[in-house]
């Protein structure tokens, strides 16, 4: 292979799709046909990469800067923020970085997730979820989520599922062409399971933990299996070499933040932009993004080290596949190692990796075994809809990572269409908490009194948000 042509792993989400991206002037994606997980096949995210990969520069206050300088004054204003301050990684880097970001941050690591709300025993089934080839053998799927938007390469396996007989149940607001049975997430007791039964869910900073403990709840109950996909694309890795981590939900650290108790926020490989509201934001004294791309963040530093395809090391797909990244590049441990005051050695940490997930070699093709323990009833309450109308925001990797898209609409039925007296062609306004916003929209099977949308438009509360809405 000639030196600009990586072998790679889409970071856009954590399904694991194999491809290679090729330095050419400007970046090029190639399909990689041998991928276990994709082969070869990329949703509109993986072949939007190079817009994804818009170069970076390391700065401090906004001059120009060394990654060394940079990481240096990071180091000093770490130290001197003792205490107050807070480590961010949703898992979209390496597992070697992962465990050094670890090390430095261990007072205060953030993965987003509200891992303490959740039964300690729950931990593995939502860390790593099921092979693909369980999916494709499934003689019942039942969605949760819209494998259309969300995580598009595993339609695939739905549709290989069904070619061998598997009926296909989606529990959502809107009518998904795949399903064989449609039920509205407010009849989710509707749903007849057994253990024949497969779930599909997700689970990501923004997830209501109410709705995780009842799909456990449910899975558990039937005895049916579950699994849950995630947005990054080692999210996985994250969760599972962060076990045994002091760890902090998204939320506890808006608060902190905004109460003053976090006054440095430093980011490894994640744009706190998207999940952090920006009045949060700027009541930091110091944010530090060390990232491969471009932020949409303003950060007083920024560690510009190579980006994720140029990187050595190790993701965990969603199946637990251990996956080596192409790259040879470890710019991104050499700053963490300044930040440390002590240098990372590569090999030591992907030794550290490879103990946590039990292999003694990285080889995408086979997947570890993993202990996938029992766990114990949990409680769950199906958490309703009572809004008169909810916007529902189906959560893409155009939306985790900012990326400009041209799906800027809402989709709602006729009915609502016809009660509104809506003009073809026109607007519709959005009101929710004081902000109001005018959109697009498009007729869809959607139910009624709910608005669904695959863009971030500022005013969501949540997967579902409360709106009033008029012409
Ligand atoms: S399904 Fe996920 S990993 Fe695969 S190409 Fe799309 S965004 Fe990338």
């Amino acid at each position: 292979m000639s030196d600009n042509v990586y072998s790679t792993i889409c970071p856009g989400c954590n399904f694991g799709c194999g491809l290679y991206i090729r330095e050419n002037g400007a970046l090029e994606v190639d399909f990689r046909k041998s991928s276990p997980a994709n082969a070869g096949k990329l949703c509109r995210f993986g072949m939007s990469l190079p817009r994804l990969y818009a170069p970076v520069k390391s700065m401090i206050d906004g001059k120009e800067v060394t990654l060394e300088d940079a990481a240096k004054d990071a180091a000093k204003r770490i130290s001197a923020g003792k205490g107050s301050t807070a480590f961010l990684s949703f898992g979209n880097t390496t597992s070697e970085e992962l465990l050094a970001f670890q090390k430095i941050g261990e007072s205060f690591l953030c993965t987003g997730i509200n891992f303490e709300a959740l039964p300690k025993d729950t931990y593995r089934t939502l860390s790593v979820g099921l092979p693909y080839t369980e999916i494709e053998a499934a003689k019942h799927i039942v969605l949760f989520i819209d494998p259309y938007e969300q995580y598009p390469l595993i339609v695939r396996r739905l549709l290989s599922a069904k070619k061998k007989g598997a009926k296909i149940t989606a529990v959502w607001w809107k009518t998904l062409a795949i399903a064989d049975e449609m039920i509205k997430p407010n009849d989710v007791s509707k749903l007849a399971l057994t253990k024949d039964s497969l779930i599909i869910t997700d689970f990501h900073p923004l997830s209501d933990v109410e709705q995780v403990k009842s799909v456990l709840a449910l899975a558990k109950n039937a005895g049916a299996k579950v699994t849950f996909l995630k947005p990054f694309a080692n999210s996985t890795g994250a969760y599972l070499l962060a076990k045994d981590a002091k760890q902090k939900s998204l939320v506890q650290l808006i608060d902190d933040i905004n109460k003053g108790t976090i006054k440095t926020l430093f980011c490894l490989e994640s744009d706190p932009s998207t999940l952090i509201p920006s009045e949060t934001l700027s009541k930091l004294t110091n944010l530090i993004i060390q990232a491969g791309q471009a932020s949409s963040s303003k950060a007083n530093i920024v560690i510009a080290h190579e980006p994720l395809y140029k990187k050595k090391g190790t993701l965990i797909n969603n199946e637990g596949r251990a996956q080596a990244l192409g790259g040879a590049g470890t710019n991104g441990l050499d700053a963490l190692g300044i930040i440390a005051g002590a240098k990372f050695e590569f090999n030591a940490l992907h030794e550290s990796v490879k103990k946590a997930i039990g292999i003694s070699a990285v080889d995408e093709f086979t997947i570890p075994k993993y202990d996938r323990s029992a766990y114990g009833a949990i409680q769950g309450a199906v958490k309703l809809n009572e809004a008169k109308t909810a916007l529902v925001s189906v959560y893409n990797p155009f939306i985790w990572f900012n990326l400009a898209d041209d799906n800027d609409f809402v989709e709602l039925n006729l009915n609502t269409v016809r009660a509104l007296k809506l003009l073809k062609g026109g607007t519709l306004k959005i009101k929710s908490n004081g902000a109001s916003i005018e959109k697009k929209f498009k007729v869809a099977p959607v139910q009624d009194n709910v608005l669904i949308t695959s863009k971030k438009f500022g005013i969501e509360k949540g997967m579902l948000t409360p709106v009033e809405i008029s012409r």
